[in-house]
C-alpha cells in the first residue's frame, strides 16, 4: 500500500477537501460499476486503487480480478474532508463552504477553488444546475448568497449596515472578460489600498436572493463553453464569482467598518491536451489552460517548498494565479475542492488531482506535512532523516561547552535585534492604524452616499420606515399605472367592440349582396329558359308555316281540278278565280277548295241547274276573296314575326354573352375580396387587421354596387323587353296575336284536313245533313280566323 500519510491538517487558513462524483450512466456497464475510489467512514481518508492492466481483463472476470489484492496498488490520502459519491449539495455547503461564508462575514477574504478533470462536477458543485431557490441541486454560489442574506436578516444587532455586491468574470485564453457586462478585455492592477484587483470589472449591488439568479443566469450565458470528448458542456475557461460584503457597525466608541470578499473559483478542466483529443484552435486553447494550471501548480510548489525567508512566488505567470494572489498568499482563508471521478477510465487524472490536492495542503507551512510518493521514497526520506539526526547528535556531543556558551550569547544578541525589529514594526503599525481611521471615514461617507442600496441588519428590511414609505410610494405609483392601464384597456376593448360591430355589419351586407347575386343569377336562368321556350315556339311556327304552304299547294291543285269541273259543265270560270290562279300561285287557298270540293262531291252532277251554278259562282268568288285577304295578312304577319323573333334572338344572345363575361369577372373579384376579408378576420384581430377589413369591405361594397348596376340594367332591360312596350311596342303583342291566330288556324286546318271527301254515289239524306253541318262549322271557323 502506498501511504500519503500525515496528520490531518488543521489549518483554518487553508483547507483541502475532495468530492467524488457518482458514476455516470456511460461509465456503468451492464448495471455494474467498478470504482477506483474508496472513502473511509470518517470522511477524512480515501484510497484509490491502481488496477494493473485491468483493460485486458474480460468483463465476466472483472469482479474476481478487482477483489484480489495482488492485482492493484493502493494509494491512500488524508484531507480535511472527503465527500463520497452520495454526498448532497447541502452537505458540501454546510460542512465546507459555510465556513468560508462565515469568514467573509467576519471580514476575511475567503476563496473556494474547484479543481479537477472536466466532467467531475466542478460547475455542479459551485453553481448547481438550477435557478430555483427551493431546489436541492443549488450549488455553493446561490447557497452562499442565501446564507449572507439570512445572516443580515437574523443579525440581532440592528446597528450594523450591510452592502452586498457581486462580480463575475471569466479567464479564457488568458483574456479576462466581465460576465455581467459587455466590455473589452480587462486588466489586472495592483495598488496599495486595494491590493490586486481587476480594473473596470462591474460590481452589482445585490439586494435580495432573487437577484442572485438573475446575475448567475446572465453570467452563465456568456461563459465560453465547447464540446470535448470528456464532457459535452465542459467549460474551457476559468470562472470567478466574487461576492463582497461591506458592513459598518455603530458602536458607543464609534463606527467600525469591515469588508469581506468571497471568491468562488470554477477552474477549467485540469486534464492534459492528449486526454481531450484536442487539435488546432482547441489545442492552443488547451495549451493556455495547461499553462495557467501549471502556473497554479508552480505557485503552490513555491509556497510549499522551503525556499528561504522571501521566496519568489511566480504569481505573474498567469492571470488566474495573479488574480488569486491574495487567496494563495496566506492572508486569505482558502478552500481547495478537488473533484474526482471514480471510474477506471479516469484513474490517471484522479490520481494526479489527488496528488495536486495533497501538495496544496502544505501551503503556508502548515505544521502537518503530508507527502505523497511511494513507500520506497518515504522510507528513503526516513532513512535520510535518521542519518541527519544521528550526524547532528554526533556533532553536538563533540562540541566543547565553551562553544555552546558562545552560541547562547549569539542567540541572545539575535533576540535583542528581534525585539528592536518588533518595536519598529509596532510603530509602523500605529501609522497604519491612523491611515486606517482616515480610510474608515472615507468609507463611511461612501456608504452614506450609497444609502439607497443599504440593507439594515437585525431587522427585516421590509419593516424599516424608509422601506415602508418607499413601498407605499411605489404602490401608489403602481395603482395609478394600473388604473391608467385599465382605462386604456377599456378604451381598447370598446374600439374592438365597435370594430367587431362594423365587421358584423359588413358581414350582413356581404350576405345580402350574395343573396342578391343568387337572385339575379336565378332570374338570368329564368330568362334563359324563356328564350329557349321562345326558340321552341319559333320552331313550331316555322313548322306550321311549312305545313300551311303544303296545304296551299294542295289547294292550288284542287283549284285546278275545280277549273276542270267548270269546264266540264261548261260553266264560265269566274274572273276572280282566274286572277287568283295567276297572281297568287303561292297563295293557294286550299281551305275554300276543300270546302267546295266537298260541296260538289255531295251534289249529283245531273241535278245542277243554271240557278245553282250562279249561286255557286258567287259563293266561291266571295270565299276566295276573303281567303286571299286573310292569307295575305297572315303571310305578312308571319314574315314580320320571324324577323322580329330573329332580331330578339340575336339581341338576347349578345346580351347573354356580355352579361356572362361581366358576371364572371365580378364574381371572381368579389370572391377574392371575400377571401381576403375572411383571412384578415381569422388572423389576429388587431386594430390594423380590422382597419384592413373595413377598407376591404368598403371596396367590395363599391365594387358590387358598380358591378351589379349593369346587371340590374340588363335585367331591367330584359324585363322591359318582355313586359313593357317602350322598346319595340308591337313585338310581343304581335307575337301573341299571331300565336293565337296560328293556333286557331292550325286547329282549323287540321279539322278541315280530317274532313275527307265522301264518295259521290250512295249519298244518303243523313250524309247530306252531315255535310251541311260540316260546311257550317267550317264557315264559322273561317269567320273567327
Ligand atoms: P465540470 O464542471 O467539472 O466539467 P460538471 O459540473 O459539468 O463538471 O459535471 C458533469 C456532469 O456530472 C453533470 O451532468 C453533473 O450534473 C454531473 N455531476 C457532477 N457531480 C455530481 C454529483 N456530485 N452528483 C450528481 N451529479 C453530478
Ligand atoms: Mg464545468
Amino acid at each position: 500500500m502506498k501511504q500519503n500519510n500525515g496528520q490531518t491538517p488543521n489549518n483554518e487558513n487553508l483547507r483541502v477537501v475532495i468530492r467524488v462524483r457518482p458514476p455516470m450512466a456511460r461509465e456503468i456497464r451492464d448495471g455494474k460499476f467498478i470504482s477506483t475510489v474508496q472513502v473511509a467512514p470518517d470522511n477524512l481518508q480515501l484510497c484509490i486503487f491502481d488496477y494493473h492492466a485491468i483493460e485486458l481483463v474480460p468483463d465476466e472476470d472483472l469482479e474476481q480480478y478487482v477483489s484480489n489484492p495482488s492485482n492493484y496498488t493502493l494509494h491512500q490520502f488524508t484531507f480535511d474532508y472527503v465527500y463520497d459519491q452520495d454526498s448532497t449539495q447541502e452537505q458540501v455547503y454546510n460542512t465546507t463552504a459555510a465556513l468560508s461564508v462565515d469568514s467573509t462575514l467576519q471580514g476575511y477574504n475567503s476563496t473556494i477553488i474547484a479543481y479537477g478533470q472536466t466532467g467531475t462536477g466542478k460547475t455542479y458543485t459551485m453553481h448547481g444546475f438550477s435557478f430555483n431557490p427551493n431546489s436541492d441541486q443549488l450549488g455553493i454560489i446561490p447557497r452562499s448568497l442565501h446564507n449572507i442574506f439570512n445572516h443580515i436578516q437574523m443579525k440581532s444587532n440592528s446597528s450594523t449596515t450591510f452592502m452586498v455586491r457581486a462580480s463575475y468574470l471569466q479567464i479564457y485564453n488568458e483574456n479576462i472578460n466581465d460576465l455581467l457586462r459587455d466590455s473589452p478585455t480587462l486588466n489586472i492592477r495592483e495598488d496599495k489600498k486595494r491590493g490586486v484587483f481587476v480594473e473596470n470589472l462591474s460590481e452589482w449591488a445585490v439586494r435580495g436572493p432573487a437577484e442572485i439568479y438573475q446575475l448567475m443566469r446572465k453570467g452563465n450565458a456568456k461563459r465560453v463553453t465547447a464540446s470535448t470528448r470528456m464532457n459535452d458542456t465542459s467549460s474551457r475557461s476559468h470562472a470567478v464569482f466574487i461576492i463582497t460584503v461591506e458592513q459598518i457597525e455603530e458602536k458607543v466608541e464609534g463606527k467600525s467598518a469591515k469588508v469581506g470578499k468571497l471568491n468562488l473559483v470554477d477552474l477549467a478542466g485540469s486534464e492534459r491536451v492528449r486526454v481531450t483529443g484536442a487539435t488546432g484552435q482547441r489545442l492552443e486553447e488547451s495549451k493556455k489552460i495547461n499553462q495557467s494550471l501549471s502556473a497554479l501548480g508552480n505557485v503552490i510548489a513555491a509556497l510549499t517548498e522551503n525556499r528561504g525567508a522571501k521566496p519568489h512566488i511566480p504569481y505573474r505567470d498567469s492571470k488566474i494565479t495573479r488574480l488569486l494572489e491574495d487567496s494563495l498568499g496566506g492572508n486569505c482563508k482558502t478552500t481547495f475542492m478537488a473533484m474526482i471521478s471514480p471510474a477506471i477510465d479516469a484513474f490517471g487524472e484522479s490520481l494526479s488531482t489527488l496528488k495536486f490536492a495533497n501538495r496544496a495542503k502544505t501551503i503556508k507551512n502548515t505544521p502537518i506535512v503530508n507527502q505523497d510518493g511511494d513507500q520506497g521514497a518515504l522510507l528513503r526520506k526516513y532513512q535520510l532523516e535518521i542519518q541527519k539526526l544521528k550526524q547532528e547528535l554526533e556533532e553536538r556531543s563533540k562540541q566543547p561547552l565553551e562553544n555552546l556558551v558562545n552560541e547562547l550569547e549569539k542567540e541572545k544578541q539575535k533576540a535583542l535585534e528581534d525585539k528592536q525589529e518588533a518595536q519598529s514594526a509596532y510603530e509602523q503599525r500605529s501609522n497604519d492604524l491612523f491611515k486606517e481611521t482616515e480610510l474608515r471615514k472615507q468609507l463611511e461617507e461612501k456608504i452614506s452616499a450609497l444609502n439607497s442600496q443599504m440593507l439594515v441588519g437585525g431587522q427585516k428590511i421590509e419593516e424599516t420606515p424608509q422601506f415602508q414609505s418607499a413601498l407605499e410610494k411605489q404602490q401608489r405609483l403602481i395603482r395609478q399605472q394600473y388604473q391608467e392601464k385599465l382605462t386604456e384597456l377599456e378604451k381598447e376593448r370598446q374600439s374592438i367592440e365597435e370594430d367587431k360591430a362594423q365587421t358584423d355589419k359588413y358581414k350582413q351586407l356581404l350576405l345580402k349582396q350574395r343573396d342578391i347575386m343568387i337572385a339575379l343569377t336565378n332570374r338570368l336562368n329564368d330568362r334563359d329558359e324563356t328564350i329557349l321556350q321562345l326558340q321552341e315556339e319559333l320552331d313550331v311556327y316555322e313548322k306550321l308555316q311549312k305545313e300551311n304552304e303544303d296545304q296551299l299547294h294542295l289547294k292550288q291543285i284542287r283549284l285546278e281540278q275545280f277549273e276542270e269541273i267548270f269546264l266540264e259543265h261548261k260553266i264560265e270560270i269566274p274572273l276572280m278565280l282566274q286572277n287568283q290562279k295567276q297572281n297568287n300561285k303561292e297563295k293557294v287557298v286550299d281551305i275554300q277548295n276543300d270546302l267546295q270540293i266537298q260541296k260538289l262531291e255531295s251534289i249529283p252532277v245531273q241535278t245542277l241547274h243554271t240557278n245553282q251554278q250562279v249561286q255557286s259562282d258567287a259563293l266561291i268568288s266571295y270565299e276566295l276573296k276573303n281567303q286571299i285577304e286573310i292569307n295575305k295578312q297572315l303571310q305578312f304577319d308571319m314574315k314580320l314575326t320571324r324577323i322580329e323573333l330573329e332580331k330578339s334572338k340575336n339581341e338576347i344572345e349578345q346580351l347573354k354573352i356580355k352579361q356572362n363575361q361581366e358576371q364572371t369577372t365580378l364574381i371572381e373579384n368579389a370572391r377574392k375580396s371575400v377571401d381576403r376579408i375572411l383571412e384578415q378576420l381569422t388572423s389576429e384581430q388587431s386594430e390594423q387587421n380590422l382597419g384592413n377589413v373595413a377598407k376591404e369591405l368598403n371596396q367590395l361594397q363599391r365594387m358590387l354596387k358598380q358591378g351589379l348596376q349593369p346587371i340590374r340594367n340588363h335585367v331591367k332591360g330584359q324585363y322591359s323587353f318582355s313586359k313593357s312596350t317602350s322598346d319595340s311596342p308591337n313585338k310581343i303583342v304581335l307575337i301573341n296575336k299571331q300565336n293565337d291566330q296560328m293556333a286557331k288556324s292550325t286547329g282549323q286546318l287540321v279539322k278541315l284536313m280530317q274532313m275527307k271527301p265522301q264518295p259521290k254515289q250512295n249519298q244518303s239524306p243523313v250524309q247530306s245533313s252531315k255535310l251541311k253541318q260540316k260546311q257550317k262549322s267550317v264557315e264559322d271557323l273561317w269567320g273567327q280566323i
